[in-house]
């Protein structure tokens, strides 16, 4: 019997060519906003916390924002081959992000993919700037700023074999957690660096053959 899978997708840069974050950052953002960044990879600042502070020096409104992801943000040319084929199966595809809801849902309709189930943080319009929330708090994990090993072990515990496919460091739980991980770019090398099993991709038609050669489609 095939088991009952489901499919847990990072967006930006796993399924996105472009992260969606640093072309918002880089065109509207503060010109320092890198130096944030920065302090969040080395782990000075929190995630969320550069979040806010990143997205709160951002000075656009909604409609550029969509106009420039329209724009600059192109998918993973497999994605959409691969979503359809998972929606012929009944195989649920969620996407998960550390990124905005707002994102995911101009990038997908663009693509015509729009609906997707997905969770993300929230991009909320403030005064000049955006405000972020964060509507996932994790009980286990405060590296994250949305984690995704949460939802990883919820939909295991309901049965589900769980797929994860991601590329960053937010994806690190979910690979610890996922049945099987896909993992590309800096999540690939920490995978291989901490010992956590994970099988290199480089698109979705990989993740397609590997899910085959196993049996499990
Ligand atoms: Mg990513
Ligand atoms: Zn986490």
């Amino acid at each position: 019997m095939k088991p009952q899978l489901l499919i847990a997708c990072d967006f930006d840069g796993t399924i996105t060519r472009q992260d969606t974050l640093v072309e918002i950052l880089n065109r509207y953002g503060s010109p320092t906003w890198t130096s944030v960044q920065d302090k969040v990879v080395s782990g000075e600042v929190s995630i969320r916390e550069g979040l806010k502070s990143e997205m709160g020096s951002v000075r656009a409104s909604r409609a550029e924002i969509e106009r420039l992801l329209e724009e600059r943000v192109q998918l993973d040319p497999t994605f959409p081959g691969f979503l359809r084929q998972m929606r012929e199966r009944g195989v649920p595809v969620v996407l998960v992000t550390g990124g905005f809801d707002l994102c995911i849902q101009t990038v997908m309709a663009q693509a015509g993919l729009w609906p997707v189930p997905y969770l993300a943080n929230r991009l909320i319009p403030k005064e000049e700037t955006w405000q972020v929330d964060f509507p996932y708090p994790s009980n286990t994990c405060t590296a994250c700023g949305h984690c995704k090993g949460d939802p990883v072990r919820n939909w295991r515990a309901q049965g589900y074999t769980t797929v994860f496919a991601g590329n960053g460091v937010t994806d690190r739980c979910a690979a610890m957690a996922a049945s099987l991980t896909f993992a590309k770019d800096e999540l690939e090398t920490w995978c291989r660096r901490e010992a956590v099993p994970a099988v290199r991709f480089g698109n979705f038609d990989d993740i397609q053959k590997e899910l085959r050669r196993r049996e499990w489609l």
